[in-house]
């Protein structure tokens, strides 16, 4: 597998007069062409705001993104569109970004206007074949957004990310919005069409079981900051970082022999306006030393893939 994504030194800030909020502060991670990156994390603690800051939606204040070995954040206007055609996203709330007064076929249309694919027939004929790969019809060209369920609405968001024939789909929440019987459909579906099109993912949320029923690999974002990285396998039954055991001791187990005892998090997370000196989880760790305090933890190799950003290893 070749890399597909690269991010390096990834720092998203923002400042007040008075304060600097640091949402995504020093984030380093690669996405393997073919594979499915899970980056998990409570609400607030920079993991959109990292997918945004990759597809450039909002400027990173720091860092680099290669993807396909082509600097990203240094792409300007027309490369920047044309890079983006590999590049798409797909959102929590579809319905949010989906014009009412277009149809359904004008808005999967509009991406290959811009960028200048096809004429008029091959496009509608292009946006037919996608209607039905994700569950739709042709009949369905016609219609208005309000007229879609909410899964029948993210399978048109996750076709106007595919439209493009993209390489990469970022996927912000994309079923969070949605009833659980519909949430395993969502994801079987992005399962067939990433195999159907060789699709690679960063697939963004905070629901554990979610990200365990779709990644390979898996990473945990704490306010800002990457704390552990694996495959998942190592991530589910071998978490490293006492933020994850606490996270993954809290959801249910498809395997009872998994069962862990629960590890109760005291406090709230810290503002990112503020955040704690040295290892920003310190001020809820069962098992915080003094080095904590002050040091802030690098992200490191302890097995085979498995990286994590803690004074115990
Ligand atoms: Fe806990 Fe220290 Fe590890 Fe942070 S570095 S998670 S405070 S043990
Ligand atoms: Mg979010």
């Amino acid at each position: 597998m070749s890399t597909l994504l690269e991010v390096k030194g990834l720092k998203k800030y923002y400042g007040t007069r008075k304060e600097v909020v640091k949402a995504v502060d020093d984030v380093s991670f690669a996405v393997q062409e073919g594979e499915t990156l899970g980056i998990v994390g409570e609400s607030g603690c920079g993991k959109s705001t990292t997918g945004r800051a990759i597809l450039r939606l909002i400027e990173p204040t720091e860092g680099e993104v290669f993807f396909q070995g082509q600097l990203l954040t240094s792409l300007k206007g027309d490369a920047l569109r044309k890079a983006r055609r590999d590049l798409q996203i797909v959102f929590q709330d579809p319905y949010a970004s989906l014009n009412p007064r277009m149809t359904i076929g004008s808005i999967l249309e509009e991406p290959l206007k811009v960028h200048g694919i096809g004429n008029a027939s091959e496009r509608k004929a292009k946006v037919n074949k996608l209607l039905q790969t994700v569950g739709l019809t042709e009949a369905h060209f016609d219609r208005y957004p309000h007229e879609f369920s909410g899964g029948q609405r993210q399978r048109i968001g996750i076709a106007r990310a595919l439209i493009t024939q993209p390489k990469l789909i970022i996927a912000d929440e994309p079923v969070s919005a949605l009833d659980v019987s519909i949430q395993s459909q969502i994801l079987n579906l992005m399962k067939d069409l990433q195999e159907e099109f060789q699709l690679t993912y960063l697939f963004i949320s905070h629901d554990l079981s979610v990200v365990r029923h779709i990644s390979d690999r898996v990473g945990v974002m704490y306010l800002g900051r990457l704390v552990e990285l694996a495959p998942k396998k190592g991530m589910y039954e071998t978490p490293l970082h006492p933020y994850t055991q606490a996270l993954l001791s809290a959801v249910p187990h498809p395997n009872p022999s998994e069962k862990r005892e629960r590890i109760v998090l005291t406090g709230d997370v810290p503002s990112p306006a503020n955040p704690p000196s040295g290892c920003a989880f310190h001020t809820r760790c069962q098992a915080c030393m003094d080095v904590c305090k002050t040091e802030r933890p690098a992200l490191k190799e302890t097995a085979d893939g498995h990286f994590v950003a803690c004074h115990l290893y």
